[in-house]
């Protein structure tokens, strides 16, 4: 029976209870990306924000879409495991990469974006009660993925630059391998190492992770590597997969992305490799949850990595990349803000610890009783013109102070928008 209000009337406007489970990992909580969604924002802001490109794919590969479009079959269902192709594409451009004859059958799953298939792998393998590590700052969608399959989440924090220089390499948030070790427990199933970071692009040295490595050969651990910012690696830095490290092929789950790979965040296609005895059951996981992935920009992904290496895209990619990360560091350089150039990723945490803004400022109640980085990011937003994300969302409750003090700007929009916002964000100096 549905509950009487005092009134005598019966209330309908919530007859049936929803899930528990939607109570832990943040879930019911506003996301950030939707209270800095362009919507909330006056229209003119520029969005540095949410993670995704102001421009189109490459025009060949979203070419390759529409001749899909126009087929027949690729307007069907795919093989639950991806569209062959697609799977001979990941095989061809990841096989050398990972020294390794990949198997098509058997070690590589296309997944709905990469999001579908990290939660694929923890439907597979967490038993309830079972212990994820995760290093703060993390990509806030680890969090209800892992509570959402019984496990629980571990923080183990990168340590941010302590001194007070204005620039700071990412590879100074450092990890401490005692500190790591230390959250080990007998309930430990998993790490999920993200390199490079979001959000602090941050590249993992090879040292650091055979530090890692050699932690989950100790103890067991299966290594979720979310390398999904693989193609953003600056400056010549080495981008080293922890699944080539001695041993770790066996326990390592990589994971890749259409949508950052060809500025298609839309199109929600990703990839897994790893050994069988970890895409087998991720794909018994993934075919009960989306059965398939989205067909007709599988082909196009494939049309993207086949012929990636003949157009030298990565590489002019990687280019207009460290252009537009010129330009964003250069102006916080000349504000004199503290900033972490990122060695990979699209992403600078700028420290707005030092921003100003008046408390009595008309904010909304979405970013009312969250942290001081969620106003001052709606302050700037609003009244210089250029969105950012608050970094204590990519922190647990307990230690969301420490990413209060950051901002997160995306650096994946063309030069000219760039060149726009740091116009815009000059008048910071106005506020310290
Ligand atoms: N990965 C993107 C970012 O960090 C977008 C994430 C999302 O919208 N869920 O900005």
């Amino acid at each position: 029976m549905a509950p009487k209000t005092n009134s005598g009337i019966v209330d309908r406007s919530n007859l049936i209870p929803f899930s528990s489970r939607l109570k832990e990992g943040k879930a019911l909580a506003q996301d950030v990306w939707s209270i800095f969604a362009a919507a909330n924002l006056p229209a003119d802001c520029i969005n540095l924000g949410q993670g995704y490109m102001n421009f189109a794919p490459p025009e060949w590969v979203t070419k390759a879409a529409e001749e899909a479009l126009h087929s027949v079959a690729p307007n069907h269902y795919s093989h639950p495991r991806g569209r062959i192709r697609l799977r001979e594409a990941i095989k061809s451009f990841y096989g050398p990469q990972l020294n390794r004859d990949l198997d098509v059958e058997s070690e590589i799953l296309v997944t709905s974006g990469a999001n579908e298939g990290q939660y694929s792998v923890f439907t597979a393998f967490l038993e309830q009660g079972d212990e994820v590590i995760m290093f703060e700052p993390f990509f806030d969608q680890y969090l209800p993925s892992v509570t959402f399959n019984g496990g629980k989440p571990v923080y183990v924090p990168l340590h941010p630059p302590t001194d007070s220089k204005i620039k700071s390499s990412s590879n100074e948030w450092t990890l401490d391998i005692a500190e790591l070790r230390r959250a080990i427990t007998p309930r430990t199933k998993m790490i999920i190492v993200n390199t490079p970071h979001n959000p602090v692009g941050k590249v993992f040295t090879k040292q650091e992770l055979e530090a890692i490595a050699s932690l989950a050969e100790e103890f067991n651990l299966l290594v979720m590597a979310d390398e999904v910012y693989d193609c953003l690696v600056f400056d010549g830095k080495e981008h080293v997969r922890i699944a080539n490290l001695p041993g770790m092929w066996d326990r390592t789950v990589t994971v890749g992305s259409a949508g950052k790979a060809f500025a298609a965040t839309g199109w929600r296609i990703g990839w897994l490799i790893g050994p069988a005895s970890i895409i087998q059951p991720t794909l018994a996981a993934s075919t009960r949850i989306v059965f398939c992935s989205n067909s007709p920009l599988q082909e196009a992904a494939a049309t993207g990595l086949e012929q990636a290496k003949e157009r030298k895209f990565f590489e002019n990619q990687l280019s207009e990349y460290a252009e537009r990360r010129k330009v964003l560091c250069d102006a916080f350089d000349e504000i004199g803000l503290k900033y972490t150039l990122p060695e990979g990723s699209y992403f600078v945490l700028l420290d707005i610890s030092e921003v100003k803004f008046p408390e009595d400022y008309p904010f909304p109640k979405s970013v009312l009783g969250r942290g001081r980085d969620f106003r001052a990011c709606w302050f700037i937003a609003v009244e210089l013109g250029v969105s950012s994300i608050p970094v204590s969302e990519f922190y647990c409750d307990e230690h969301a102070n420490i990413g209060e003090a950051y901002a997160r700007f995306a650096f994946c929009k063309d030069v000219d928008t760039l060149k726009k916002a740091v116009e815009r964000l000059r008048r910071l100096k106005e506020y310290m």
